[in-house]
């Protein structure tokens, strides 16, 4: 069998493995490069790979820097099934419409400023049409179900705890007449999300692909994340300020909001009657579908989650913000409020409007709950600059900037650690979908200290296992 890394190779997004055994050739995954010029840049495909003769794709989850790229196969004459489990093919449906839209704007502006440059107009990565006509080939399954894909050729689905139908790719193939597996991480839950259950550990396996977004650090635990959020809310709401909470739509959002709705379901205090007093806007229309979609899948998620009824995420306090004009209104509104939208790393949605209005405050407080990519607004504001550029306007940074990283969906440094080293028999692991810096460091923490056989693969090697 030959691998070879796509994407995801010493860079967090763009994950892609193109997969070559006796007798098919497939992707497992297939993501988009998010982040600066350079990194999109990447997203053309390699030139070498022909979409028309790959055969199958195997899909972890639906998060875009997974599965962001499927349009552009599908586009470029891909015709196999994309497998992965059911809440997958609906969030990717929203997903993968969404970045088509994004595509398309993201072009519109770019062709008006090559005409003004007197350039040719270009065209978009691809469009929502092409997304459209991407998902027909979405072939659902369930978790733990054996999928035959010809002689010597299986795999199967585990809960990776990472997102609502996240899942870690279990890969068996014979070769030579030797029966072997390989895993395929995807991305790894933390164990401590509110939605999700733990990642299945994995008893055994020759070969392993594994992430290693948060390779080399630590998150806070379960309580404290709760409670400084609440805090911090509760300060805002004391100072009569704005929280801004850049969130991913999709999963983030909603253990957010659980978050919220399970602090005051589970506190009979004063600071759980004032939470339910402060005003909570929803203002994204892709966060809405997301958790009408996590509504209807309770199953898949945690047992906490199902003892919260119908509408897990419905709060008293919560107004949901659909139309534009209602979210510009929001910039108008001088009470105190939470405000959640995305995106998450504030390069693009309406979060940038709502920074573009409050980040010159004193009195707001903006709560970064998830990853900050390198060169993202988030970063910048993260690391504490003074100002910073928001829709050609220089906007001074006054509000305080608070991380709260306990609500990762990512598995920190000791929990990847016990996962990768629960698993027997490893042969190699190749070490994946993390900076140079995070990748590198947990490769040789496998090595040094549990004589593992590690490698970190560069962007479009090839390796024979
Ligand atoms: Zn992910």
């Amino acid at each position: 069998m030959r691998i070879q890394f796509l994407g995801a190779a010493e860079h967090v997004t763009g994950s892609m493995y193109h997969v070559e055994s006796n007798s098919k050739r497939f992707l497992v995954d297939c993501g988009q490069f998010q982040g600066n010029i350079e990194e999109t840049a990447l997203n053309a495909f390699y030139k070498e790979l022909d979409p028309s003769a790959i055969d199958f794709v195997i899909l972890t989850h639906a998060h875009i820097d997974h599965s962001g790229r499927l349009p552009l196969l599908v586009k470029q004459g891909f015709k196999g099934k994309i497998y992965c489990t059911y809440p997958t093919m609906q969030l990717a449906e929203i997903l993968l419409r969404d970045s088509g839209k994004i595509h398309e704007v993201e072009n519109e502006w770019e062709n008006k400023k090559r005409k003004r440059a007197g350039l040719e107009p270009i065209d978009p990565l691809y469009t929502e049409e092409d997304a459209i006509e991407t998902i027909q080939y979405l072939y659902p399954l369930e978790y733990g179900k054996l999928m035959d894909l010809g002689k010597d050729l299986s795999f199967e689905y585990k809960n990776a705890g990472h997102l609502l139908g996240s899942s870690i790719a279990v890969i068996h193939f014979s070769e030579a007449g030797a029966d072997k597996t390989i895993v395929f991480s995807g991305d790894l839950g933390n164990g401590t999300s509110f939605l999700e259950e733990q990642p299945e550990f994995i008893e055994k396996s020759d070969y392993l692909v594994v992430e290693s977004t948060y390779g080399n650090r630590s998150h806070l635990g379960i309580s404290e994340r709760g409670e400084k959020l609440v805090a911090i809310i509760l300060k805002a709401y004391e100072e009569n300020g704005t929280v801004l909470i850049p969130s991913f739509a999709v999963g983030r959002t909603q253990e957010i909001l659980f978050e919220i709705n399970h602090y005051i379901r589970t506190h009979d205090n004063e600071e759980s009657k004032l939470l339910s007093q402060v005003p909570i806007y929803l203002d994204s229309p892709l966060a809405l579908d997301a958790t009408d979609i996590y509504s209807k899948h309770s199953a898949y998620m945690s047992e906490l989650i199902k003892t919260f009824g119908e509408s897990p995420f419905k709060l008293k306090n919560l107004h949901i913000i659909n139309h534009v004009e209602d979210s510009i209104a929001l910039n108008f509104n001088t009470s105190s409020k939470v405000i959640i939208s995305a995106s998450g790393m504030c390069e693009a949605g309406r979060i940038k409007h709502h920074l573009k209005h409050n980040l010159w405050k004193p009195n707001t407080h903006v709560i970064f709950v998830g990853y900050q990519g390198e060169e993202t607004l988030g970063r910048a504001i993260l690391t504490g600059v003074k100002t910073v550029r928001i829709m050609d306007q220089e906007i001074a940074v006054k509000a305080k900037i608070h991380e709260v990283t306990g609500f990762s969906g990512h598995a920190d440094e000791t929990q990847l650690t016990n996962w990768v080293t629960g698993i027997k028999g490893l042969e190699k692991v190749f070490v994946t979908h993390g900076e140079v810096e995070s990748s590198h460091y947990f490769a040789d923490k496998l090595k040094t200290e549990y004589g593992l056989d590690t490698y970190v693969p560069k962007l479009y090697e090839w390796v024979e296992i």
